[in-house]
């Protein structure tokens, strides 16, 4: 069975205008920072290192203390561990305090005032993040309709393999948790009455309830969140649609999708290297890296610049049409430089189902038999690009400006873009902007 998905070609500067998400660190030091600022300022307020008043001792345990003593104890774990919860810190924090802030008021605490303080500055840092989400959903989801190719096309199996298994991880996570927190609270309930009553004396330390409760809330506010991401995603894919994105080779939301088009670049297939008696590179190589002698073979070697077969002067002593009917060939082109894009070989493009802003970033997909189809193994969704990302990590690069020999038009062989030749160096590829 096959999904049909809109086929989307969004305009390479569109593209990269797209609105990045905030960085992730700061959303989530800020939503952590709320936690712990409340938590401290709460246990100032409570006065919480002085010892207990004796008639404390002579009072009763109610279904309350049980409340009060879990929330605190969750805003303290929150409080030590709240960073490493990434981006998930922004939605826990303001739950974590309101299920604080509601039983102190009933027990009209002095840190009542600090609790909601706290939820309510943490509801805000949320709303902040929630209105960014959003606007950027609202461009995606505008730059998916004007850039819509009117055409079809299917996912292969593999790409709806691994959309369902994401969808049924993420969904399982949400409702194992949730069902963990029902038996949590259902226990503590079951512990509440043999405790409920009792002197503080009598039940000396931590009464039962308190520990299922801190339990029962700890992993019912991990439901919440997991819930809260999953409600996103659904929103997200829901406004945007069933498309799926033919990427243009700019800095777009996502990165790492181009590593695999310069991989090769400047290296010379082993086998072609070792048939050719006076090409040196492989000799170059071994001058140069002794040690890495056992990795040839399945690997093409880095081509000599002085080899009389694959080195800079051959290059440029190709005619033109000579260069055009090589450019297939990596040899060519600088280590750094993309390699040149077949505009008629489907199999080049690089395609991203369900892109949909951050909070589904989409699966990376080349074209095979006329449908998406991820990579083999590669089921992982893309990662998205984050706005203090190192620019040599996703960015197009940069070829020299300087010593520029010639430059080839590469449309009559059927490549997407010009070859750049150096005085001094390996061609590099320039894509057209359609590519
Ligand atoms: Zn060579």
């Amino acid at each position: 069975m096959n999904e049909t998905y809109s086929l989307v070609k969004p305009d390479a500067k569109e593209w990269s205008d797209l609105p990045l998400c905030p960085p992730a660190r700061r959303q989530t030091v800020v939503a952590w920072l709320i936690v712990l600022v409340t938590t401290v300022a709460s246990f100032i307020a409570d006065r919480g290192w002085e010892d207990l008043p004796p008639e404390y001792w002579q009072g009763t345990y109610q279904a309350l203390d049980m409340y009060g003593l879990s929330a605190t104890f969750v805003a303290l774990i929150v409080s030590f561990t709240g960073w490493l919860f990434g981006r998930l810190a922004v939605a826990m924090a303001p739950i974590v305090l309101l299920y604080a802030a509601i039983p102190y008021s009933l027990d009209t605490s002095e840190s009542a005032t600090f609790w909601w303080a706290g939820t309510i500055a943490a509801a805000t840092w949320w709303l902040i993040q929630a209105r960014f989400t959003l606007r950027q959903i609202h461009a995606v989801r505008t730059l998916a309709s004007v850039s819509n190719t009117g055409t079809t096309i299917e996912l292969g199996s593999g790409a709806i393999e691994a959309l369902r298994r994401f969808k049924r991880r993420s969904l399982s996570w949400a409702t194992g948790l949730s069902a963990l927190a029902i038996v949590g609270w259902l226990a503590a309930m079951m512990a509440m009455p043999a405790a409920v009553g009792r002197t503080y004396q009598e039940l000396e330390d931590l009464a039962l309830p308190d520990c299922l409760g801190t339990a029962a809330a700890t992993v019912s506010i991990l439901a919440l969140v997991q819930w809260h991401r999953c409600g996103w995603r659904f929103l997200a894919r829901r406004r945007i649609g069933t498309v799926v994105w033919h990427v243009p080779i700019v800095a777009g939301p996502v990165q790492g999708l181009w590593a695999s088009l310069s991989e090769d670049a400047g290296t010379v297939p082993f086998n072609r290297a070792s048939s050719v008696p006076s090409c040196s590179c492989i000799e170059e190589s071994l001058r140069a890296n002794p040690d890495e002698a056992d990795l040839y073979g399945d690997i093409g070697v880095l081509a000599s610049a002085y080899c009389p077969v694959h080195g800079i002067d051959r290059i440029n002593s190709l005619s033109v049409e000579q260069f055009r009917s090589e450019a297939t060939n990596t040899w060519l082109w600088d280590e750094e430089s993309l390699l040149p894009m077949s505009t008629q070989a489907e199999s080049d493009r690089t395609l991203l189902i369900g892109y949909a802003g951050n909070a589904f970033t989409g699966l990376p997909a080349r074209f095979t038999n006329g449908m998406a189809e991820i990579y083999p193994g590669a089921d992982d969704l893309v990662e998205e690009r984050e706005s203090h990302t190192n620019e040599s990590e996703w960015e197009r690069p940069l070829r020299p400006l300087g010593g520029v020999l010639d430059r080839i038009d590469l449309a009559p062989a059927g490549l997407g873009g010009h070859a750049v030749r150096y005085l001094h160096g390996r061609a590099w590829f320039d894509t057209t902007d359609e590519a």
